[in-house]
């Protein structure tokens, strides 16, 4: 029997309604219960780490979550994560870097309705979620809706349908029909070395959704925060306004004063490409580094983790080049 370790950390699963709305209430046993004989597939264990609403989940949430499965693969087979759905996108994307080259599945899921409810998605998301994690398959997923997505890869677009997350860019992982679960073994990345717990992170990284006319002093803002990072979702292919308000001048004085600027698109799909027009290739001589096909979530939280790495701008630039967990495909 395979042994699988079913860590809590809250979510609508977890949750009932209390006086302000839904929170998070119930441990992992009670849970599980409703699971039923499926469990007596599996040895689990269970372990409760955190109970929150997933709004309230933030990088040290991220550490604590690394630091448990970083401990406890080497004892399973597999590693479920109970979490909200709502930033569980940018939890997978940060444990995808933070335990890089995890040589056993870590399947996140959650449920649009609590477990507890008559309707709930929750049973079914932790069933595939456990057959994911029995599967062999290594690395960071989410499964949802019958499906598996790399968690590097995925994004919630939905706030109420059971189909909530999207695999962006990325092949879906595995499919569970009257088949079982198949899956799509292309759409795995490689283990490529040992590993390791890097779980140091600089939570100093903005998020900049650009829009037309965006008042360029926004950057002075971040500098005279100590932000040492901004990812900036441009328009289409890549461009900023530089007519009237000149973002590029301001792009030049964050990066004389060191601050690394990530450049991506605001469409969730397909790639960027700021050499295409003058607006991106001006932004590209100012320094930026691009985020090509990543989602925001995993470029946010590669920044956030690459300025925990290191300090120096080159390495940083190389980090974004590479590939950790196929965050990107470009
Ligand atoms: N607000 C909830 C959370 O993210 C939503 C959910 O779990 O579906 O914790």
């Amino acid at each position: 029997m395979k042994r699988l370790l079913l860590l809590t950390t809250g979510g609508t699963i977890a949750s009932r309604q209390m006086e302000e709305g839904l929170a998070p209430d119930m441990d992992g046993s009670t849970i599980a219960r409703y699971l039923g004989e499926v469990m007596f597939n599996y040895n689990v264990t269970v372990q409760d780490i955190l109970q929150l609403d997933s709004s309230n989940i933030q990088p040290e949430e991220w550490r604590l979550i690394a630091n448990h499965v970083y401990e406890a693969f080497p004892h399973y087979d597999g590693i479920i994560i109970s979490h909200g759905t709502d930033t569980m996108a940018y939890t997978a994307s940060a444990l995808s870097y933070m335990v890089c080259n995890i040589p056993i599945p870590v399947v996140l899921t959650g449920a649009q309705l609590p477990i507890e409810h008559p309707l709930t998605d929750g049973v079914d998301n932790l069933r595939t979620a456990f057959s994911m994690a029995s599967s062999g398959y290594p690395g960071v997923f989410i499964a949802f809706n019958r499906k598996v997505i790399l968690g590097c890869r995925a994004v919630k677009t939905h706030t109420m349908d059971f189909d909530a997350f999207s695999s962006v860019n990325w092949p879906v992982v595995a499919t569970v029909s009257g088949s079982g679960l198949t899956v799509n073994e292309e759409a795995i990345p490689p283990v490529m070395g040992e590993c390791l717990l890097r779980d140091k992170l600089c939570q100093d990284v903005f998020l900049i959704k650009l829009t037309p006319g965006l008042n360029p002093e926004i950057f002075d803002m971040l500098l005279q925060m100590n932000y040492r990072g901004v990812v900036i979702e441009a328009f289409g292919a890549g461009g900023l306004h530089f007519i009237r308000r000149n973002l590029i001048e301001k792009l030049h004085k964050i990066a004389a004063a060191g601050m690394i600027v990530v450049v991506c698109s605001q469409c969730l799909y397909e790639s960027s490409d700021f050499t295409l027009y003058q607006a991106g290739q001006k932004v590209l001589a100012e320094g930026a580094i691009q985020g090509y096909d990543m989602t925001t979530e995993a470029a946010v939280t590669k920044l956030m983790w690459a300025l925990g790495q290191t300090d120096n701008p080159d390495k940083v630039r190389d980090i974004f080049a590479a590939s950790l967990a196929g965050e990107r495909g470009v």
